[in-house]
């Protein structure tokens, strides 16, 4: 293939795509570009639309339509009440809790791990995570980080942001794999260890 700039530009974009590499991302290009209106044309106006309208929510962490406001005391996305919230470090970990039906209650996406690389402790929506603690009448705040290294330094550093405040603060249970994301484990290891998730602490201590 003649090298096109234009090409060049667009299978280096894709292959940054997760589980792509050079290769597919050639193959995806050459189907995208024999089928520029099928797929080209609502593509990109799918990606305009995503880029302009959907944003992450900085207080929950989740992803937003902007038109909804999320505020502290009522979460604009959950119109349901709950007393419980559960922390994850991605999307795809709530979405991988959603889909096994274990969990009924809000959600708090950091956004990554405090030791990910380039990852200030700010970026990790841990102080709104303590707002919402109080100002929502949370009884449990349950830590769902992945049983790695860094997953166990957040969940450790959020139990301590989170001292003083009259809270139970569980854990997931440690039958879950050293090294396994929540996003990866089965709905049945993922349903065991919330059921059998411990208690941290109880109350202001
Ligand atoms: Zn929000």
């Amino acid at each position: 293939m003649e090298n096109i700039n234009e090409i060049d530009e667009l299978v280096k974009l894709i292959s940054k795509l997760p589980g792509l590499g050079p290769k597919s991302a050639k193959r995806i290009v050459l189907k995208l570009l024999n089928n520029r209106d099928e797929l080209v044309k609502p593509l990109v106006k799918s990606l305009a639309e995503v880029y302009q309208n959907i944003s992450r929510c900085n207080i929950c962490g989740t992803l937003k339509s902007n038109s909804i406001d999320c505020s502290f005391s009522h979460c604009k996305i959950i119109e349901k009440k709950y007393n419980k919230i559960c922390v994850v470090e991605n999307i795809s970990d709530q979405w991988s809790i959603e889909s096994s039906n274990i969990f009924s209650g809000y959600f708090h996406i950091l956004g990554g791990t405090i030791s990910s690389v380039g990852q200030k402790k700010e970026d990790l929506l841990i102080n709104s995570l303590v707002e919402r603690v109080k100002k929502d009448d949370i009884e449990e705040v349950i830590l769902a980080t992945s049983a790695t290294v860094e997953g166990q330094t957040t969940a450790y550093y959020i139990e301590d942001s989170l001292k003083g405040i009259e809270v139970q603060i569980t854990k997931l249970a440690q039958g879950l794999p050293v090294g396994g994301e929540i996003e990866s484990l089965d709905d049945g290891t993922l349903f065991s260890a919330f059921k059998n998730r411990t208690s941290l602490k109880n109350g202001s201590n």
